[in-house]
């Protein structure tokens, strides 16, 4: 039997990190691999033979040698996922669909896949290869009981092409004993949190050794949910940290509070923890109380963060604007906050309400939903939830100059100094060698910081003086990140809306420079308005060098601080000219996300394109 696992490709979004993946880490493609995905191959027959694709780091394949396909997905995957489910089946595959969202929502694939495998996949995975291997699959498996982690078995992590990740992915527990209104994970998960066993752990890490990892990121949604687990996990890891020569570099997230245990603190530092993603939310306490966020209400919140930098933990922290506290002054409020902690990478959401939780059933009885807004749509500032104290526009207004504000060079700079002063120096490596760590340095500066002109580098340079050398992976580090970040804001966030009359224009020079191809009907081009824009180009004859040459500044103009997209048609192509396609595509892959491929079905074979890089359109209308 073959089975073809699937990860579809997450619409770009803070977390992709699209500019530091692609001008400062050319090995690296995503940030974490699809942990879900390497344990259900484990959890499969073992005469089947399995495959992983991860569509965010290579190409999905279009003819599958595969007997089924499964399709997993979160919620921001939702789009792609059905394309591909409609795509492989309506090709004759079996398909399966699973993943977060399946969890959380079967009733939505009813329609989309051979069989919906909800819930935690341990018991059902193998009931359902059971069956499918004696002809008799049923459309769902449903699990609605409890599952030991300890039935979990190592992932197989060998299916993973590890190395084009920045970071392993390893899993200790599932489940978080708090109640945030606005969180789905505590309805998928339950609120007692279930652990695996340390030997299970052992087993995994010395896998990942074997593959000669040194980054793991412990996924789990809150690490610390059962505190003395949390801690007998610690000992365990920096046992083993010692016994391996701290191999590993940990980052992990967790909830705040775990500011208020020095022990604990004590433990995640000399097991080499670097970092922690804490969702921090809101510094109003009434705002945190509405959300039943009470875990961060233990004490001042800058007075927890800068505790849990004396331990040399870096943060990554999580807000969320939107509350019916929140009014227009707690943009200040976070703005203040953020710069006062220094968090560099701080990613910023407005509420929006998942189904299932209990925010979703109180806004829907309040009639405070949106039709309107896709609550998991994270491409653009919007939401599904009408704010109380503040009208929706200024809301969404105030989210885009907050962080036009915080990702100013002048900005990245003074958080890094705020930071320097409270973070500790770990006691171990970054887990970067000095020669990767000189390489990525040497980039930074000429790709980033040079680019921004003498003033970023001035603030960079006041970034560095006085400084031990110590602490320059922190300032490198934070650096990253804000360039990032703004290169991700600038193409996505704070774009001005240009005006229609300018896009007009910028396709008028599109179709001037290549006239001639229009005239003899080669190419044809059209342009829409109504909704995002979007220029529709046809490739429908043979088509030499120039075309290509004179199509691309126009087409990449047409893209840049804009938000329209080009739709590219390939009708026919020659092989000949492929190198000359894909140099048009190069030119446009920054923009890739908003780059939609429709090849036509006899020539696919012909004309490879990366979907992990590109939107490769597989839906029927589209053909
Ligand atoms: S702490 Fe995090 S995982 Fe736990 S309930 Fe709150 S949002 Fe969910």
């Amino acid at each position: 039997m073959r089975l073809l696992l699937i990860n579809p490709r997450f619409p770009e979004s803070w977390f992709s990190s699209k500019w530091a993946l692609s001008e400062l880490l050319p090995n690296k493609r995503a940030i974490n691999p699809p942990l879900g995905l390497a344990t259900l191959a484990a959890l499969s027959p073992p005469n089947w033979e399995v495959e992983i694709v991860d569509e965010n780091i290579e190409p999905i394949p279009l003819e599958p040698r595969a007997d089924l396909i499964g399709i997993c997905g979160m919620g921001v995957q939702f789009p792609r996922q059905k394309e591909l489910l409609a795509y492989y089946r309506g090709r004759g595959h079996y398909v399966i669909a699973g993943g977060s969202y399946a969890s959380l929502c079967p009733e939505q694939y009813t329609t989309l896949a051979d069989t919906v495998v909800a819930g935690e996949a341990e018991y059902i995975w193998k009931e359902f290869c059971r069956d499918f291997e004696q002809g008799a699959p049923k459309p769902l498996y449903h699990e609605t009981g409890t599952v030991a982690l300890t039935d979990s078995p190592t992932p197989r992590f060998d299916l993973l092409k590890l190395k084009r990740y920045t970071y392993a992915s390893l899993q200790f527990s599932r489940g978080c004993p708090f109640r945030c209104e606005f969180c789905d994970i505590i309805i998928m998960f339950g609120r007692k949190p279930r652990v695996k066993s340390l030997e299970q752990v052992g087993r995994e890490l010395d896998e990942l050794r074997r593959f000669k990892v040194d980054n793991v990121f412990f996924v789990d949604d809150n690490l610390i949910g059962n505190l003395p687990v949390a801690k007998k996990l610690l000992q365990f890891l920096k046992e083993y940290q010692e016994k391996h020569n701290y191999w590993f570099s940990f980052g992990t997230e967790a909830s705040l509070n775990m500011a208020q245990h020095k022990d604990l603190l004590q433990l995640f530092r000399e097991a080499n923890f670097g970092w922690v993603f804490i969702g921090i939310e809101s510094v109003d306490p009434a705002s945190l109380k509405e959300t039943l966020k009470t875990q961060n209400l233990h004490e001042d919140i800058l007075t927890s963060i800068r505790r849990i930098y004396s331990y040399g933990i870096d943060i990554m922290g999580g807000f969320i604007i939107g509350f019916d506290h929140d009014t227009l002054d707690t943009f200040e409020q976070q703005y203040r906050f953020i710069t006062d902690a220094g968090i560099g990478y701080a990613v910023i959401g407005l509420l929006s309400a998942l189904p299932k939780t209990p925010l979703f059933d109180r806004l829907k009885k309040d009639g405070r939903l949106s039709t309107l807004e896709d609550a998991h749509e994270n491409t653009r500032p919007s939401t599904n939830v009408i704010p109380k104290s503040m009208p929706y526009e200024a809301m969404v207004d105030g989210y885009i100059s907050l962080y036009r504000r915080l990702l100013t060079d002048r900005e990245i700079a003074l958080r890094i100094r705020n930071k320097l002063r409270y973070l500790r120096t770990p006691i171990y490596s970054s887990g970067y060698s000095t020669r990767e760590g000189l390489g990525i340095t040497w980039r930074l500066i000429w790709k980033g910081i040079l680019r921004g002109g003498p003033r970023r580098l001035w603030y960079f340079l006041s970034t560095l003086f006085p400084l031990a050398p110590s602490r320059l992976p922190t300032v490198i580090s934070d650096w990253i990140v804000g360039l990032t970040m703004l290169e991700f804001a600038e193409r996505r966030l704070t774009v001005e809306q240009v005006e229609a009359s300018s896009l007009e224009q910028r396709v008028d020079s599109v179709r001037s420079a290549i006239g001639g191809y229009l005239a003899d009907g080669k190419v044809t081009l059209k342009f829409r308005q109504t909704g995002a824009p979007d220029l529709a180009v046809c490739l429908k004859d043979q088509l030499d060098r120039p075309f290509f040459k004179r199509a691309a500044p126009g087409l990449e103009r047409l893209l840049k601080h804009t938000r329209a997209s080009v739709t590219l048609r390939v009708d026919a192509l020659h092989a000949h000219q492929l190198d000359h396609f894909q140099g048009l595509l190069r030119r446009l892959s920054r923009y890739g996300d908003r780059v939609h491929i429709v090849v036509d079905e006899r020539l696919r074979a012909l004309v490879p394109i990366d979907s992990s890089v590109f939107n490769l359109v597989l839906a029927r209308s589209a053909d």
